[in-house]
């Protein structure tokens, strides 16, 4: 089950303008060695893993805040691929990220 709270919709709101579109299976989790970045923890492997806060501390379970980050940690979740059915699961990960539209920028220079 994935919950609001207020602490992530604070960090959402103050620092990205534009919540990517796999923000909604990470919860964010203050990052003490990058203060940039928050750590973006997942919820489906949360919810395998004892909560957030133990999931922060197993590598496996988080990924720094950015869409094309959190987009590679769901393709190989294993817990987010039994959450949805095949087809969702293709769906969810063939949404664009704004890496690949730079990455496509840069290449056609
Ligand atoms: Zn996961």
């Amino acid at each position: 089950m994935i919950f609001d709270d207020p602490i992530n919709d604070f960090l959402s709101t103050a620092k990205m303008p534009i919540p990517h579109k796999f923000r909604n299976f990470f919860s964010l989790v203050p990052n003490p060695n990058n203060k940039s970045n928050a750590k973006a923890v997942c919820t489906f492997c949360s919810s395998k893993n004892g909560g957030v806060q133990a999931a922060a501390l197993i590598p496996e379970c988080y990924t720094t805040n950015k869409a094309n980050l959190c987009r590679n940690h769901l393709a190989n979740c294993i817990h987010f691929k039994n959450a949805y059915t095949e087809e969702e699961v293709e769906e969810i990960l063939s949404q664009p990220v704004p890496e690949d539209k730079r990455k496509l920028k840069e290449s056609s220079m």
